[in-house]
């Protein structure tokens, strides 16, 4: 396929908003494609070359690009830099020099670029096909060592002078990895099924989606295999399947009631969720974002490997530090320091953890996802011979609220942050990716404030004043809504920065900036700058309030009125253990918000 048709369907993509719309455009391309080259076609859709927990990251910076834009097109560095200055998106002022036409520019060629370069050769031009430039960017990739400035510039010179100018505009967001043309993976989910199956299939290829984390393997099995071949892929070792997590609600008896009135209760540690996948002596550790953790914990790894009684598993604990005297478990803040790229055999001495584990998905060759919780449990326990490493998280099947309190308050003394209540019913699965009622959380904060924290994305920021001036002042916080993909603002927050945060703010955000409001982000609020929302911190608040500004569930209590919270504050905690995506999402703020006029009439609690 020629680069020049994927770029013109990328442009076509990135003018709609509908994602209806950008689902059908993809479905027809997707349908046109390639059977052999689909899988690298809906990687470069997001801007990569390998599915999202794959290492390996294309990270040229703005600098280089330049460069390679000006050595490419025969302009001067320093006119491609002031464009840049002025755009703020390298892709766009590849656009104008390689289309040869900056015209409002005045930038004035200072040598001829190339023979074939597109503007003044164009009858000359080599006819770039795809294939070309995943070559050409696994080569941007690869290229390390001390030549490998230059030698990336090339590589990307070389691909910017076959190529049209809007395919110079994708190929340098590509390589800075600013793709985001709005086809989020729930938008390519949905054209793969409009494309090879029909609506009914939807849940079976994010079934998919959701135990690989491989949205090119899903698309490829559905374009050669079929429905019957998505439908085979399983849960395997080295592909990282994406976690089930719990729904909240605000009293234990409520919490037992709606399991049943028997469930499973274990402590909910304050930890780092790892998810482990073991095969023979090689332990790869992801966490909730598919970083590969593996480096940071080598003597979990360690321990899962030798303690392993089978040949191959996927289990998932929660990671903790303890004081090295007493085995007493620490807070979250403590296992994060562990999270650091150098000094880790110094941090394995002085921070020392444990891993209580939760769950087991696969082993030897079996898929476990399906299975009831007992019985994982059950053969989770007799996967490892345990000790104070690896050990099972404390658990306790309770028939009443009073066993719930009690079993609660032990969590709390163990210095945990509450529990997690799982079904017990036969259909308690394992729910790949989904948040559900088969697994509730309670924690001590819902007996203080009236909520959960929330874990919100930054989109925006305001200039500070007076003692602020200079910095930025205050932050603009979204939730991520998943059913349109976007992310919603619900309030500007000021409060709980200390000193030393509001210095690290710019080295913190300041790579995510953007010169427009991103597509993603819906608001009725104009900060001073914009964010790709890419960084999460944890965030409390005294209430949620209904507002005319914030857009978090707009219109779905009153037209024109969305939900904010007051009194927002920081709790210290940056989140980066977790994407954007997995922000507390626009609904579960409804919840909470139905949860606290539900609190309020005093019907809830005890
Ligand atoms: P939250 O991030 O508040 O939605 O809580 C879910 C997280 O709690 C999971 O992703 C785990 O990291 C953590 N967790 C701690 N203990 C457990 C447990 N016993 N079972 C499941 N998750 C747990």
């Amino acid at each position: 396929m020629l680069y020049s048709d994927l770029a013109d369907t990328f442009d076509r993509l990135e003018s709609t908003s509908s994602r209806l719309e950008m689902t059908t455009i993809l479905a027809d391309f997707f349908r046109d494609v390639d059977k052999d080259e689909l899988r690298d076609i809906v990687y470069l859709c997001q801007g990569k070359l390998h599915p999202d927990f794959h290492p390996q990251v294309l990270g040229m910076s703005d600098k280089l690009v330049l460069k390679a834009i000006a050595k490419a097109s025969g302009y001067s560095e320093s006119e491609a830099e002031e464009q840049w200055l002025k755009t703020g998106d390298p892709g766009a002022v590849a656009e104008m020099f390689i289309g040869g036409k900056p015209s409002d520019t005045g930038a004035k060629k200072v040598k001829q670029a190339s023979l074939f370069s597109f503007g003044d050769d164009a009858d000359d031009e080599k006819q770039l096909t795809v294939g070309d430039v995943v070559a050409g960017l696994v080569s941007i990739e690869n290229t390390d060592g001390k030549k490998s400035q230059t030698g990336k510039i090339d590589d990307l010179v070389s691909l910017l002078r076959d190529s049209s100018p809007v395919g110079a505009r994708y190929l340098c967001r590509i390589v800075t990895g600013r793709m985001r043309v709005g086809a989020g993976d729930m938008t390519i989910l949905d054209a793969l099924a409009e494309a090879f199956a029909t609506k009914e299939d939807r849940p079976v290829v994010e079934r998919a989606f959701n135990v690989t984390c491989d949205i090119g393997l899903v698309a490829e099995t559905i374009a050669t295999g079929g429905m019957d071949a998505v439908a085979g892929i399983g849960v395997q070792v080295g592909n990282p399947v994406k976690v089930m997590l719990g729904e909240r609600l605000p009293s234990i008896g409520e919490v037992v009631e709606k399991l049943g009135g028997t469930c499973a209760m274990e402590y909910k540690y304050d930890g780092i969720r790892l998810q482990a996948h073991i095969k023979g002596d090689k332990v790869t550790l992801y966490s909730r974002r598919l970083e590969d953790l593996t480096s940071n914990f080598p003597d979990v790894a360690y321990a899962l490997a030798s303690k392993c009684k089978f040949e191959e598993a996927i289990v998932e604990g929660e990671c903790v530090a303890v004081e090295p005297e007493t085995g007493f478990m620490l807070p979250f803040q403590v296992v994060t320091h562990r999270r650091k790229k150098h000094g880790m055999e110094q941090a394995v001495k002085s921070i020392p953890v444990r891993m209580f584990m939760f769950d087991i998905l696969y082993r030897d060759g079996e898929d476990m996802t399906a299975r009831p919780y007992l019985e994982r449990r059950a053969e989770l326990e007799s996967t490892f011979a345990l000790g104070e490493m690896l050990q099972m998280t404390t658990m306790k099947v309770v028939e009443s609220t009073e066993e719930g309190e009690e079993f609660f308050s032990n969590a709390l003394a163990a210095r945990c942050e509450g529990i997690m209540a799982k079904s017990v019913a036969q259909e308690s699965v394992y729910r790949a990716g989904s948040r559900g009622f088969l697994w509730i959380k309670y924690k001590k904060d819902y007996q203080q404030a009236l909520t959960d924290s929330f874990d919100l994305a930054v989109v925006g920021a305001f200039y500070g004043m007076g003692k602020r001036a200079g910095k930025y002042g205050a932050l603009l916080m979204a939730a991520f809504d998943q059913e349109t993909g976007m992310f919603q603002t619900v309030c500007k927050l000021g409060t709980g920065f200390d000193d030393a945060f509001l210095d690290s703010m710019p080295e913190l955000l300041n790579g995510t900036l953007t010169s427009t409001k991103p597509r993603s982000v819906e608001t009725g609020m104009e900060p001073d700058v914009w964010f790709d929302p890419e960084v999460v911190l944890e965030v409390v608040a005294a209430e949620i309030t209904q507002s005319p500004t914030h857009t978090v569930a707009r219109d779905v209590l009153e037209e024109g009125t969305g939900l904010g919270l007051r009194f927002p504050r920081f709790t210290g905690r940056v989140r980066d253990d977790k994407t954007p995506e997995q922000c507390t999402t626009s609904n579960e703020i409804l919840d909470m918000y139905n949860m606290q006029v539900h609190d309020s009439d005093g019907i809830s609690d005890e």
